[in-house]
């Protein structure tokens, strides 16, 4: 599902910051390949940026791939951002770019989640999941989409069901530039690692998506051009293991699914479209694959 419908128009920016280099976003492996210039698509930010009222229009750019530029900002008139802890650095300064242009930016993800306090600069501060937070932060930019006077903090109370997530907006991202697809199954984790955020920002009883929604979501990563493997980036995919256990079969099937449409016809026609030259060093990967992690 999406926002109830507004009347009120607001073109809404949304910017994804760059990772600070580290071995884990494997960016030195990308001159290996035909193309990658970043890691995942965010979820969460693809999740709000489809979650927006359906007659906002939406644009969403990853610093990973090309800079915000003058004339992105000069189109928005809001901008939300979303990010880890690695990414502070680059959050506060795409805000400091933001207000340049007089607009309100509004942050959330887990980063803002966890230390609200990392972020004075920004006008709105979503924490915690979709959920109420997000329609109040939706109907205060309907209403005045200019800078508050002062900070305002949002905080999710009520978390929309995961089974009403829209699918993340995957169609506005560059996906063929991207080392691997992203998709959330589930939100949370039973367990309480002593060094880990995780329970406290997304609940112990893990909450999930359908099976459905999974192989819905599937589908249009392959239709947006993800022929390589998808990550689960799920806090912990066997949080609750009757629920994995359940998922399996639904993904065998799509797998098998997918590998039919691709040798069809018509799967062949869309294949050419969106495969990676046979002669690239990825080609390898061009089968969809789900590993596990
Ligand atoms: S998400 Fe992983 S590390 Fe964190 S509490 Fe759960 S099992 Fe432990």
């Amino acid at each position: 599902m999406r926002a109830e419908a507004i009347e009120t128009v607001r073109r809404i920016l949304c910017v994804f910051p760059r990772y600070t280099s580290s071995f884990g976003t494997f960016e030195y492996a990308y001159p290996l390949t035909d193309g990658v210039q970043a890691f995942m698509p965010p979820q969460g930010l693809l999740l709000i940026a489809a979650y927006m009222p359906a007659n906002w229009p939406v644009r969403f750019i990853d610093e990973n791939i090309r800079p915000a530029s003058t004339a992105d900002f000069e189109w928005a008139e809001a901008v939300l951002v979303s990010g880890m802890h690695i990414q502070r650095q680059q959050m506060n300064d795409i805000c400091r770019r933001a207000h340049a242009f007089d607009l309100a930016v509004a942050i959330g993800g887990p980063s803002v989640s966890a230390c609200p306090d990392y972020y004075p600069s920004f006008d709105y501060l979503h924490v915690g999941e979709l959920g109420d937070a997000t329609d109040e932060l939706i109907a205060r930019l309907a209403r005045d989409p200019s800078r508050p006077a002062q900070q305002v903090v949002l905080k999710t109370a009520d978390r929309l069901d995961m089974t009403s997530f829209p699918i993340p907006a995957y169609q506005l991202a560059d996906i063929k530039r991207y080392f691997l697809g992203s998709i959330q199954y589930s939100s949370g984790c039973p367990y309480q690692c002593e060094f880990c955020d995780i329970p406290g920002l997304y609940g112990r009883n893990p909450r999930l998506k359908t099976p459905q929604q999974i192989t819905a979501e599937l589908d249009k990563l392959l239709e947006c051009g993800v022929t390589g493997s998808v990550y689960f980036v799920d806090d912990n995919f066997i949080g609750n293991r009757k629920a994995a256990v359940d998922l399996l079969p639904h993904l065998i099937e799509w797998q098998k699914s997918a590998r039919r449409r691709s040798t069809s016809p018509s799967g062949r026609r869309f294949s050419r479209k969106c495969a990676r030259p046979s002669s690239s060093p990825s080609s390898a990967a061009s089968r969809p694959r789900i590993p596990m992690r």
